[in-house]
């Protein structure tokens, strides 16, 4: 039996429309105000460029507005702490999204640790992290909320399954199992100390590849039946699974490219626009 395909792309596109009628009643009932997401891009990282030209492509094919603010490479903390410290208090911005990564002479946890939580639409707070762990109200970090999402929209049941999280990273890997773990999933965490890896993936009701290696999780270390959730993506589109041997005997997987990829610009514009309904319409 072929598998489920979760179908981010899909659920992207299908969202993006929902997005635009929302945006479009806020500005209706708000003399055209839209919601605002500003873009903080720091040095000339070719990729990082695109990363944020996509988010301001995706601001405006929902009908909303962004603002790119390009800083220098040899931008300093002080600095860059300063120019957030300008966006979280300007009523008009409603999200900040910084570009990861940053110069390394930058100190990135502070900087993110700077964007007010109410603007923290791409998650990368440590209090929104610690609010989220703790099931309160808090913007969710945009790749895993954008996986719940996509889970949620397929109606996959978390509730008493095994998650299996590859990778631990702070945007990534760690608030996925806290996500998975408000979700009612039993959740181990593996990372590069992990030992016996392949047994721990073996108990896996679902299984999420976060780990940034070409199919480094292997088919058969997957169980029948499991639900296989992939974030990476690589060169000859590829993610961190070795998909094409699980898609008859699985029961449902991300596709790569087009599953876990377009949720993740889709979520911060969907927390976006979240927030900036709060501020221009006090919903
Ligand atoms: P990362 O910061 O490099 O973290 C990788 C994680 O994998 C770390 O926790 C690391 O463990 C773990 N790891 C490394 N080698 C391992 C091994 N041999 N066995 C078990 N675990 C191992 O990467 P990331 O930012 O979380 O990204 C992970 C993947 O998701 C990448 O493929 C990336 O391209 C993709 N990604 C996609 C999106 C999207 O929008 N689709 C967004 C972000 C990332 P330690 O902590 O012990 O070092």
């Amino acid at each position: 039996m072929s598998a489920l395909v979760l179908d981010g792309k899909a659920l992207a596109a299908k969202t993006e429309q929902e997005l635009s009628a929302r945006v479009e009643a806020l500005k209706a009932g708000s003399n055209g105000q839209t919601p605002i997401l500003a873009t903080i891009l720091v040095g000339d990282d070719p990729a990082s460029a695109t990363y944020v030209k996509m988010k301001g492509n995706a601001c405006a094919r929902v009908g909303m507005e962004s603002v790119k603010v390009e800083m220098s490479s040899d931008t300093t903390t002080e600095q860059l702490l300063a120019k957030i410290d300008e966006l979280n208090n300007n009523s008009n911005v409603h999200g900040i999204l910084l570009q990861h990564p940053v110069p390394e002479q930058i100190d990135e946890r502070a900087c993110f640790d700077a964007i007010a939580l109410e603007k923290d639409v791409d998650g990368v707070t440590c209090l929104g992290f610690g609010r989220m762990s703790m099931g309160e109200e808090a913007y969710g970090c945009a790749t895993p909320k954008g996986i719940m999402r996509l889970l949620e929209a397929y109606e996959i049941d978390l509730n008493g399954k095994h998650a299996v999280v590859v990778g631990r990273s702070p945007i990534l890997g760690k608030p996925m199992a806290m996500m998975m773990l408000g979700a009612n999933a039993t959740v181990t965490i593996c990372h590069s100390r992990t030992q016996n890896l392949a047994d721990h993936i073996k108990q896996a009701d679902i299984v999420v590849g976060a780990v940034g290696r070409p199919e480094f999780i292997k088919a058969e270390w997957i169980k029948d039946g499991a639900v296989v959730v992939d974030a990476g993506y690589h060169p000859g589109g590829v993610g961190d699974i070795e998909l094409a041997p699980l898609t008859d005997r699985v029961a449902a997987y991300t596709p790569v490219p087009g599953g876990v990829g377009p949720m993740t610009i889709n979520t911060l514009i969907y927390q976006t626009v979240d927030s900036g309904e709060k501020a221009i319409s006090g919903q």
